[in-house]
């Protein structure tokens, strides 16, 4: 079969591969789309110990049951699926209470496994148990599909937020995920939903894709100009979609009474520590949440937002490339442009 394989820093080879078989308890995916993540593009400008070259990347999948193995139920050859990339351990007490995005071993497709910029792949069998492989509906295109992945750890980080309409929010990070904390707060009511970033040129797709108020944070500490900017009313809903250290104080600053925050971005990990007034947690009431990655009921849910088009997913899908083309996609998210880049892989 056809893989991209990834050598190293800046060193993906689109070659031959041997196809995977279906052993005992295996599903085999014949992939059609694998969208390019954050973490795709982290790995190739500046590796991941997790990603042991030669590994084939890609965990936003998309594909259709091509193979299954011996004593798996519940699976058709011929389906069209989404397949979850967490894969836990299953004995550890996260994997016993099926939260295997916690799992304490932690591995996942296209980290680990070989994942879905390729022709086929495949899924092991720790989770098809786990139930990974999600069938998707047909009229549900492969395109918007490949939106999923990132869009049920979009919804893992605002399960704790609650947004409920009327709510005031506000996103900081103009990037694909932010774009998409952005569009889910918008199909849940929220107004304003406003989106900060100091890179306007990321602002013009909040409303290219029309989800929410863009606003150019310009000064070393943005949060007195975000306040001039709404009339000083704070925000019931905040979420990071960057990953600065201090835009966590500022999402602290600039929530409201009783606001439920999400530091959904992680920031970087030589350098954690920040000073911020947990009083204003203690007397606001503030909820401050964290969350990684997703699990299998996030999945499910985002299949259901996709397909029933709460999101403008057509808009979200900026570019797509064939595998063979999969370099000029790492150009094109090196360069900042776009929202989601879509591989093409059938
Ligand atoms: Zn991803
Ligand atoms: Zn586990």
């Amino acid at each position: 079969m056809k893989a991209a394989v990834y050598y190293g820093i800046r060193d993906v080879r689109v070659e031959e591969a041997e196809k995977p078989k279906a052993d005992r308890g295996e599903a085999v995916l014949r992939i059609l789309r694998c969208a390019v993540c954050g973490t795709d593009k982290r790995i190739f400008l500046h590796g991941q110990k997790n990603v042991v070259p030669p590994a084939i990347t890609g965990h936003e999948i998309v594909g259709v049951v091509h193979e299954i193995g011996e004593g798996v139920t519940g699976l058709e050859v011929g389906s069209r699926v989404i397949c979850a990339a967490v894969v836990g351990c299953g004995e550890c007490i996260y994997c016993r209470r099926e939260q295997y995005n916690l799992c304490e071993s932690f591995t996942a497709l296209g980290y680990e496994y070989p994942g879905g910029f390729a022709e086929f792949m495949k899924v092991p069998a720790k989770a098809v148990a786990q139930g990974s492989i999600i069938r998707i509906p047909d009229d549900l295109s492969s395109d918007h599909a490949a939106l999923i992945e990132p869009l049920s750890c979009v919804l893992n980080g605002q399960e704790c937020v609650d947004a409920q309409p009327g709510d005031r929010a506000l996103v900081f990070g103009a990037g694909p995920i932010g774009l998409m904390h952005a569009g889910v707060l918008k199909a849940r009511g929220c107004e304003p939903v406003m989106v900060a970033d100091v890179a306007a040129e990321r602002l013009e797709f909040v409303k290219q894709l029309g989800v929410g108020t863009p606003i150019h944070t310009t000064t070393a500490d943005p949060v007195e100009q975000i306040l001039n900017a709404t009339g000083g009313e704070k925000f019931d809903c905040v979420i990071t979609a960057g990953s600065v250290k201090a835009v966590q104080d500022y999402a602290i600053r600039l929530a409201r009474k009783k606001a439920r925050i999400s530091f959904f971005a992680g920031i970087p990990k030589d350098d954690p520590i920040l000073p911020i007034d947990t009083n204003n947690i203690h007397y606001n009431e503030l909820c401050v949440f964290g969350v990684f990655a997703s699990n299998m009921k996030h999945y499910r849910q985002a299949a259901e937002m996709v397909a029933r088009g709460d999101l403008p997913a057509d808009k979200f899908v900026t570019h797509k490339f064939k595998l063979d083309d999969i370099n000029k996609a790492y150009e094109t998210i090196e360069a900042g442009h776009g929202v989601k880049i879509v591989i093409d892989c059938e």
